[in-house]
């Protein structure tokens, strides 16, 4: 068998890593080395010109070890293990979810272009996108879940800006409602908008579903972006995070990482290695729990308008996207606890296995509050019209026995 038809889940622990080149050692071990020994001057030459893209690669040609900062044994082992879940070409690796998004949108927009992009989009995202951007006079446009195809058509033609739009922006299944966006429907929009001196790149955050479940550089994106803070690192002990794409765009994103110099260390590569090791396994604990939990949930009377990719009412647009797009319900879940705020509190503050604490997709299950923890900085009629109301709470499922996580759940809400 050739080793591309295997299934990622049996790469992860071999795939781009050579023993004979470490002594023998059955695991990569941690290259914690600032710079490589060149060979020759010409070999140091060839693999400058290739770092800052001034020249093509040659067909058998690969980039050598230069300074960690450009690339590092740890970065491309992982970078080459996360091309695989992705049916990617290339990858990079940041330091943060953050720093890997913030580099994406600096690399494909220029002062005058527009963004279009989905609401609600991570906090940071967002702050970054209304803040940041605009000081630079980067247009933007939102959009929300509820939108039509010719509706976010109409929104951009009347922009005033249209002949500018550079980036389609996308963050689905949207936190903490699950929302989903059509990304072919995205695709279709950008392309709309195309023109032969202005491309439109199409980027998707696929950090809430996780990479085994979607691939959404095969709905069209052009780039696809991780907080590999959560599933991927999966045990929430550090930061950092990832963009997948074609060799193209992906040269643009780490000539830009190089110079921004916004890479991880060795050390949290070698720990998001270990990590890809077991996220199968892992992901699929947190998919079976959370479907217990959910149906424990559905049944609950203080429990309101529970938000579980499961449940999609089946004749919905909805749940046609979600055919497309992904293979399972996912661990995230949110819902209205019964009741004002403070009933809200009062359940989070009963709950003794479910740690109160925000991120996402770890191997405990972690509990928090939108609208008064990570949504807070929300536009308040924008949290009320996608449903972030001040006692919907949003539960990320871990990999503990599902009925000691229902009974935990349980004891919390009959305080209510
Ligand atoms: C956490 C998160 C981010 C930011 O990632 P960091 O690793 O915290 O910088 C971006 N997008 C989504 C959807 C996230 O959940």
């Amino acid at each position: 068998m050739k080793s591309n038809k295997m299934r990622p889940e049996s790469l992860m622990m071999t795939h781009g890593y050579k023993p004979e080149l470490s002594e023998g050692s059955v695991k990569p071990p941690l290259f914690l080395t600032s710079t490589f020994a060149f060979k020759t001057a010409e070999e140091g030459k060839a693999f400058f010109e290739l770092a800052y893209g001034l020249r093509e690669k040659d067909q058998a040609e690969e980039l050598g070890l230069i300074y960690s900062r450009i690339n590092n044994p740890n970065l491309e082992i992982l970078e080459e293990r996360l091309c695989l879940w992705d049916k990617a070409d290339q990858c990079a690796v940041f330091e943060s979810g953050m720093s890997a998004i913030s580099t994406v949108l600096l690399e494909f927009l220029k002062p005058g272009d527009l963004l279009v992009y989905s609401m609600p989009v991570y906090g940071g995202t967002n702050h970054f996108i209304n803040h940041v951007l605009k000081d630079l006079g980067i247009h933007t446009i939102g959009f929300s879940p509820k939108h039509s195809e010719s509706e976010i058509i109409e929104l951009i033609e009347n922009s005033g800006k249209k002949d500018k739009l550079s980036m389609i922006y996308v963050e689905t299944p949207a936190n903490p409602t699950n929302d989903l966006i059509d990304i072919e429907m995205c695709k279709t929009i950008g392309n709309k908008f195309e023109k032969e001196d202005q491309q439109v790149f199409l980027a998707v955050d696929n950090t809430y579903m996780g990479p085994l479940w979607s691939s959404p550089l095969s709905h069209g994106a052009d780039l696809v972006l991780y907080s590999a803070t959560k599933y991927i690192g999966g045990h929430s002990d550090l930061i950092a995070g990832a963009v997948l794409g074609n060799s193209e765009v992906m040269q643009r994103v780490k000539v830009l990482r190089t110079f921004l110099g916004n890479m991880p260390s060795p050390h949290t590569c070698w720990l998001l290695m270990r990590s890809l090791e077991t996220l199968k396994v892992r992901m699929e604990q947190q998919a079976r729990n959370a479907q217990e939990v959910a149906n424990f949930l559905k049944e609950h009377p203080k429990v309101k308008n529970l938000n579980y990719l499961g449940f999609l009412d089946k004749s919905s647009k909805n749940y046609e996207v979600f055919k497309r797009q992904y293979t399972s319900n996912g661990a995230m879940i949110s819902f209205e606890v019964e009741g004002k705020e403070s009933d809200a509190f009062r359940f989070l503050n009963h709950l003794k296995l479910v740690k109160l604490a925000v991120s996402l997709g770890g191997t405990e299950s972690l509990i928090q509050l939108p609208a008064s923890m990570t949504h807070i900085g929300l536009d308040p009629a924008l949290k009320q019209q996608i449903g972030i109301t001040e006692s919907l709470v949003r539960l990320s499922i871990g990999i503990e026995h599902h009925e000691d996580l229902i009974a935990d759940i349980e004891q919390a809400l009959s305080v209510v």
